[in-house]
C-alpha cells in the first residue's frame, strides 16, 4: 500500500509517498497558512497532485484536530479562517480516496514510535520543546485522547504555585519554565546578544559557568515535569523532541539526574531523543494509514 503523507505545519508542507516505512519520493513547499484555511487547503491539493500511484491519503494538520469527524475543531490567528474546516470531507470529494487526519504533535509521537527513538515500544510518552511544550501520550501504541480528544497538554502541567502568566490563561505552567523559549528569556536577561540555542551551547562549551548554571537550572525545570509523567505513567521511554534536543548535554543530564528523583519501582526509564527530526510527522501519518486500513 502506497501512502500518501501530508505534515500540514504554519510554515511548510512537507509530504512523502511511504510504503512500508520507506519514502519512495518526498518534498515540502511553503503552506502560506497566515493566508488563511482557503489558501492552506489550495496548497494542500497542489502538494496533493504532484504525487501518483498512492492508495490513501493521511494529513497531519496544526490547530486543534477531530480525527474521528475529519476537521479541524480550532485553529489561532496563525491560520485565519481555519477552524471548523471539514479537510477530509473536501479531500476525499476531490480525490475519491481514503483520507485520514491527525493532529501534528500525536502524529509526530506516532511516527516516533513506530519508526523511529522509539521503534519497538508499547507504552511511552513524547514531548516537544520549542515556543511551548507539546505532548501525546502512547498507551499499547494508540494515542490516548481522553474525554474531549485534547489529552496530552503537557505543557499546561502546573509546576509553580502561582507562577509566571502562560498563553493558556493560567499561571505557573510547565512550557513558562521548560520550553526553548523560557531558557532564552533566561539566558538574554543576562546576556542579550545569546539569542538562540547555538549560542548558548557555544558558550556552555567555552566553559561560561554563568551561562551553565542556567542552563542546569532549565533541564532541572525539565526534570521535574517529567518525573511526574514517570509517576502517573510508568511509561518504558520517554521521547524528547525540538531542535534544542539535539545537544547531548541536555539528554545526558536529564538521564543521569532523573533516576535518583524516581521511586525505585519506576526506574529505568529510558530518556532519548527524537531521531527523526522533520519526518516524524510524515512517518506517523504512514503508521496512522496502516493501523486504519486493517480495520
Ligand atoms: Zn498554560
Amino acid at each position: 500500500m502506497n501512502i500518501l503523507a501530508l505534515d500540514v505545519g504554519g510554515t511548510a508542507i512537507k509530504s512523502a509517498l511511504i510504503n512500508h516505512g520507506e519514502i519512495l519520493k518526498c518534498d515540502e513547499c511553503l503552506s502560506e497558512a497566515k493566508l488563511g484555511g482557503p489558501q492552506l487547503i489550495k496548497n494542500i491539493m497542489k502538494t496533493i497532485d504532484s504525487y501518483h500511484d498512492y492508495d490513501v491519503i493521511s494529513i497531519s494538520s496544526t490547530g486543534q484536530v477531530d480525527s474521528e469527524k475529519g476537521y479541524i475543531i480550532y485553529a489561532n490567528e496563525n491560520v485565519p479562517n481555519y477552524t471548523g474546516t471539514k479537510l477530509c470531507n473536501i479531500i476525499e470529494e476531490k480525490y475519491k480516496k481514503p483520507v485520514f487526519l491527525e493532529n501534528d504533535v500525536n502524529a509526530a509521537a506516532l511516527g516516533e514510535g513506530f519508526y523511529g527513538a522509539g521503534k519497538g515500544e508499547k507504552d511511552f510518552i513524547c514531548l516537544t520543546y520549542g515556543t511551548g511544550v507539546g505532548g501525546a501520550i502512547v498507551i499499547n501504541r494508540k494515542i490516548y485522547k481522553g474525554f474531549h480528544g485534547v489529552a496530552g497538554e503537557m505543557g499546561h502541567m502546573v509546576t509553580h504555585i502561582n507562577g509566571l502568566p502562560c498563553n493558556c490563561g493560567h499561571k505557573g505552567c510547565y512550557e513558562q519554565y521548560a520550553s526553548t523559549t523560557a531558557l532564552l528569556r533566561k539566558v538574554m536577561a543576562y546576556d542579550n546578544n545569546i539569542n538562540d540555542g547555538y549560542l548558548i551551547f557555544s558558550e556552555l562549551e567555552k566553559g561560561n559557568n554563568r551561562i551553565k548554571s542556567i542552563v542546569d537550572n532549565w533541564i532541572d525545570e525539565i526534570i521535574y515535569g517529567l518525573i511526574n509523567l514517570v509517576h502517573i505513567f510508568n511509561p518504558s521511554c520517554i521521547i524528547l523532541g525540538g531542535g534544542i534536543m539535539k545537544q547531548n548535554y541536555i539528554i545526558d543530564s536529564i538521564n543521569e539526574k532523573i533516576q535518583d528523583k524516581i521511586m525505585d519501582s519506576f526506574k529505568g526509564i529510558k530518556i532519548v531523543p527524537a531521531q527523526l527530526g522533520n519526518n516524524a510527522g510524515v512517518f506517523g501519518m504512514a503508521a496512522i494509514a496502516e493501523e486504519k486500513m486493517k480495520q
